[in-house]
């Protein structure tokens, strides 16, 4: 599961690794000591971040390395809240995961996303009267009651929930993600499903939603060395359910797609040259006060930089005599 409008877990997109810390990480820009953080490098993928890097190289550089931070949004809060109440309801023996006791945990589900991400505070501290939280809990309720016309929990007994997975490819590029659930067949046939809670895409951008799928899938193949047989994208927003039975030869080309994504993020990463690509998503970008493109500056780039005639050097390039 990963973080999106749709929802879900962040999982920082690489696992950590520090820097040292040149000055300007560390001095803000009137010169003042500005507290120290960790700096760290991308070491791996995760779907939300090679779809980060796709859409737009500066967020990326904003999310992963800066870790500038982000309001959290209603529609991704919902999105979490509607995912935990999912996955707890498969604690329930099968014949009691009906839509009245799935609705009834959201309430508990609220209280606890609200003790483990306090910022999510923010979202209601202009409600006092408490009627926008009750418009979102309504919302919430009517995703969780369309999910019972798409599935039947009753009938399902996942492997997994909400299982994180994490790859090691031959490169040594690391790929992981949260994948919201994995249903074993009794023949051991495998089935990833991932619920949104927005809209299901216009058949024409569903490739980009099969993207995410197919990265699990080379991760679940790469791991157990089983293609899995069916990818599952549950829409809860518009009552969809998009399915797809991917092949071999998908998943290599998911892989060498993002080989080469990879070694442009650590292009990127070593030169500093992180371009913004504006789109119409910027609108939902919480990055506009630092983007160029918005009249904004980044803040001073915290890794190392390598200047580009060296890095074409070690590449083995000719230079002028
Ligand atoms: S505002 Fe647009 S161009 Fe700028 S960082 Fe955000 S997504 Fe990229």
């Amino acid at each position: 599961m990963e973080t999106s409008s749709e929802g879900s877990v962040e999982d920082g997109g690489g696992v950590p690794v520090p820097v040292s810390v040149p000055e300007a990480a560390v001095v803000g820009s009137d010169g003042a000591q500005a507290p120290q953080s960790v700096v760290i490098a991308p070491s791996g993928l995760s779907p939300s971040r090679a779809g980060d890097f796709m859409q737009c190289p500066l967020l990326y550089r904003f999310r992963v390395i800066d870790r500038l931070p982000e309001k959290p949004s209603e529609a991704a809060t919902r999105g979490t809240l509607v995912h935990a109440v999912l996955e707890r309801l498969f604690d329930a023996p099968a014949a009691e995961r009906t839509a009245p006791r799935a609705k009834s945990l959201i309430p508990a589900q609220w209280d606890r996303l609200r003790e483990s991400r306090p910022e999510i505070g923010e979202l209601f501290a202009d409600d006092p009267e408490g009627e926008r939280l009750a418009r979102w809990l309504a919302e919430a309720e009517q995703l969780v009651e369309r999910w019972f016309t798409l599935e039947d929990p009753t009938r399902l007994e996942p492997a997994e929930r909400e299982l994180f997975v994490e790859a090691e490819l031959e490169s040594g590029l690391r790929l992981r993600g949260i994948i919201d659930r994995v249903d074993v067949a009794p023949t051991g046939e495998v089935r990833i499903v991932d619920y949104k809670t927005g809209k299901a895409p216009r058949p024409e951008f569903a490739e980009g939603a099969l993207f995410q799928m197919k990265f699990y899938a080379l991760v679940v193949w790469r791991l157990k060395g089983v293609v899995p047989r069916r990818l599952q994208l549950v829409y809860l927003g518009s009552g969809d359910v998009l399915t797809y039975d991917p092949v071999l030869a998908d998943l290599e080309r998911v892989e060498r797609k993002l080989h080469a994504l990879w070694e442009a993020i650590q292009r990127a990463t070593e030169s500093g040259d992180w371009r913004p690509r504006p789109t119409k998503l910027c609108g939902w970008c919480d990055h506009q006060a630092h983007c160029p493109e918005f009249g904004g500056t980044p803040p001073p780039y915290p890794l190392p930089v390598r200047a580009a005639e060296s890095a074409a050097g070690e590449q083995g390039r000719m230079g002028p005599d």
